[in-house]
C-alpha cells in the first residue's frame, strides 16, 4: 500500500467516526453538566457533517461577541424564508435558554435536532424546524453551583438567567434593549415568520403534580381565534398524548397563592408583551411556554421538555394547515381595519372553577423553608400529590380599553430610539411627505407617574389624563404608523399612552412629556401622501 493510499483510508475512517451521531454533553456526564456555547456549536457541526441540508444563521451577536444559532431543519431546498414560505408548510420555532440557569431546553433541542437527521427525519417533510439552542449565551457561559440551587441538578452548576447587561431577555420583547432581543425579533420572528413559537423554561415556584407546565399567550389584546384554539384544541390534544405516550402529567402554568391551602387557587403569571410568550399573540402567532419542574431532576426535566416539543410537532403535523388559516385570518382581519378597540390594562381573572389541580401536600413546620412562591410560612412538603378542586385564575381581562385609531402619527423629531425600536419589531414606519393637516384626539397629560421600584434598569412609567380631539398641523417627515398592517396590534401596544408595556412605559418618550403626549391618533381614514420610512434596524 502507498503511503497516500493508507493516509487515505486513515482520513476515511475519521470520516466514518465523525457521521456518528453526536452525543450532548447531557448526555456524556450522565446528567451531571450542561452543555457550554462552544459544545453547542460542535454538536450543531456534527450534525451538519451527517446531513449537509441543515443549514445554520447568525440571528444576533452576545455583548460578549459570541454568534447566536439558529439552526434550519425542513425538507431539502429550504434556505431561506423565501424558499420556506414557498413549501406551504407551517414553520415552528424552538426557543431554548432564554433563562441561562433554565438548560434543560437547550439539551433537549440539540438531542432533537439530532433526531431530525435520524429517526425523526420524516417530520422535516410536514414541518420546518427553526432552532435557538443556545439564546442567552452569555448567561449559559456564567456557570456556578451557586445559580439556581433549589432546582434539582445538574450537579455541575447552570448559568444566570440575564444577560452580560444584567438584563432578563425575557422582559425585553417590547423595549428591545438587548442585541438578542433585537436579533430575535428581527431575524427571527421578522424575518421567518414562525407560525408557532416554543419557548423553553424551567419553573421556581410551587410543589405541584405536573412534570411540566405550559401557557398560551395571555394577552387579550391577541387574536381570539388563535388563543381559543389554542386552549380549545392544540394544547389539551398535547396535553392528551403527554399522558397516553408518556404518562406525563401536565397542565397550564400556574402557582398555588399558599401551599398550605391549595383550595384558594392557581394563578398563573402575566400578561404583558414583554413576556415571548404574550408578544408573540400580538404578532397574531402561535406560541407556547414550556416550564418543566425545577424539582424534577435533570435528566427527568430534559426527557420530559423533549417529549413535549415532540408531542407539539406532533399536534402541527396534525393541525397545521387549520393553525396556518387561523394566523392568515388575523392577519387579514387587521389589513381591513376592523379592530375597533383594545386592551391597554389587564386583571387576572377565573379562567374555570372547580378545576382538579395536583398539589403536593405540604404541612407547616418549623423546621422547614418558606413557600417557594411567596416565600412565607415554614413549610415541609410531604412527596404525596393529591387532586384538589379549586379555582384556576388562568386568563387575564381587559380593565380599561382605548380605540383604536386608523393611525398614529409622531412629529419628526420622536426621537431615533423610538423609529428604530418600531422597526426592529417588524412594524411598517412611514413618513408625511408634505405638511399635513389632521383631526387627531391626542392624550392630556395630568401626571406622569414613575414607579418606586426599579426594574430592567427603568422606573416604568403610567400617565394619567384624557383624550382630547384637536386639530393639528404635521410637518413633513412626520412618522405616520397605520394600525391596518399585520403588526397592527403590536403598534397599538407600544404606542398607546396608557398602555402598561409600551413606550411611554419604558420611557422612551420621557424627554418629550409636557403637557400632552407627543403621539397624535388618526382616527378616520384618509388619504395621506406618505412613503416608507428608511429601514434602521
Ligand atoms: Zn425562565
Amino acid at each position: 500500500m502507498t503511503l497516500a493510499a493508507i493516509l487515505l483510508m486513515l482520513v476515511s475512517e475519521v470520516a466514518m467516526a465523525t457521521t456518528q451521531l453526536p452525543q450532548t454533553v447531557a448526555e456524556t456526564s450522565l446528567y451531571e453538566s450542561t452543555s457550554r456555547y462552544d459544545d453547542v456549536i460542535a454538536f450543531v457541526r456534527a450534525i451538519q457533517r451527517i446531513d449537509p441540508s441543515i443549514r445554520v444563521e447568525t440571528f444576533a451577536a452576545t455583548n460578549e461577541g459570541r454568534e447566536l444559532p439558529l439552526v434550519i431543519a425542513g425538507p431539502p431546498g429550504v434556505v431561506d424564508p423565501h424558499s420556506a414560505f414557498a413549501t406551504g408548510l407551517p414553520i415552528v420555532f424552538i426557543l431554548a435558554n432564554i433563562h441561562a440557569g433554565e438548560v434543560e431546553g437547550k439539551e433537549a433541542a440539540q438531542m432533537l435536532l439530532r433526531d431530525l437527521v435520524s429517526t425523526h427525519k420524516k417530520l422535516r417533510d410536514d414541518v420546518i424546524l427553526l432552532i435557538a439552542p443556545i439564546y442567552n449565551a452569555d448567561g449559559n457561559e456564567d456557570i456556578s453551583t451557586t445559580h439556581r440551587t433549589t432546582q434539582n441538578g445538574p450537579k455541575a452548576g447552570v448559568g444566570v438567567r440575564e444577560n452580560a447587561q444584567h438584563l432578563d431577555l425575557n422582559r425585553d420583547y417590547m423595549k428591545l434593549e438587548s442585541p438578542e432581543a433585537r436579533g430575535l425579533v428581527a431575524n427571527v420572528l421578522d424575518r421567518w415568520d414562525p407560525l408557532l413559537t416554543v419557548d423553553l423554561h424551567t419553573t421556581n415556584g410551587s410543589y405541584h403534580g405536573y412534570q411540566l407546565t405550559y401557557s398560551p399567550c395571555l394577552n387579550p389584546d391577541a387574536p381570539e381565534e388563535i388563543i381559543d384554539f389554542s386552549r380549545g384544541t392544540l394544547l389539551p390534544y398535547v396535553r392528551e398524548q403527554m399522558k397516553k405516550q408518556h404518562d406525563r402529567e401536565t397542565y397550564y402554568y400556574g402557582n398555588f397563592e399558599d401551599q398550605l391551602a391549595p383550595e384558594k387557587g392557581w394563578f398563573t403569571f402575566d400578561s404583558r408583551p414583554r413576556f415571548g410568550n404574550n408578544y408573540t399573540g400580538l404578532r397574531n402567532r402561535f406560541v407556547i411556554l414550556s416550564e418543566a419542574y425545577t424539582y424534577l431532576d435533570f435528566r427527568g426535566r430534559v426527557e420530559v421538555t423533549y417529549e413535549f416539543v415532540h408531542e407539539i410537532l406532533g399536534a402541527v403535523e396534525k393541525y397545521g394547515s387549520k393553525m396556518m388559516r387561523i394566523a392568515a385570518k388575523a392577519d387579514e382581519q387587521i389589513r381591513r381595519g376592523k379592530l375597533r378597540k383594545l386592551g391597554t390594562r389587564f386583571e387576572i381573572k377565573p379562567w374555570k372553577h372547580n378545576v382538579s389541580i395536583l398539589w403536593e401536600r405540604s404541612v407547616a413546620d418549623e423546621n422547614g423553608t418558606p413557600d417557594p412562591e411567596t416565600g412565607k410560612g415554614s413549610i415541609k412538603r410531604t412527596g404525596e400529590i393529591v387532586a384538589v378542586p379549586m379555582t384556576d385564575f388562568g386568563i387575564f381581562e381587559a380593565i380599561e380599553k382605548s380605540d383604536v385609531p386608523y393611525a398614529y402619527v409622531l412629529e419628526p423629531d420622536a426621537g431615533r430610539a423610538v423609529l428604530a425600536n418600531l422597526q426592529t419589531h417588524g412594524v411598517i414606519v412611514e413618513t408625511l411627505t408634505r405638511e399635513t393637516t389632521l383631526d387627531v384626539s391626542q392624550f392630556l397629560i395630568k401626571e406622569a407617574i414613575a414607579a418606586d421600584r426599579e426594574f430592567q434598569g427603568h422606573h416604568e412609567r403610567t400617565l394619567i389624563g384624557k383624550w382630547k380631539t384637536r386639530e393639528v398641523t404635521l410637518p413633513a417627515g412626520s412618522l405616520l404608523i397605520r394600525t391596518n398592517q399585520p403588526l397592527g396590534r403590536l403598534a397599538f401596544y407600544l404606542l398607546e399612552p396608557r398602555s402598561d408595556d409600551g413606550l411611554f412605559a419604558w420611557g422612551f418618550f420621557d424627554d418629550e412629556l409636557g403637557d400632552v403626549a407627543p403621539v397624535y391618533k388618526v382616527t378616520k381614514e384618509l388619504g395621506f401622501e406618505a412613503e416608507r420610512a428608511g429601514h434602521d434596524r
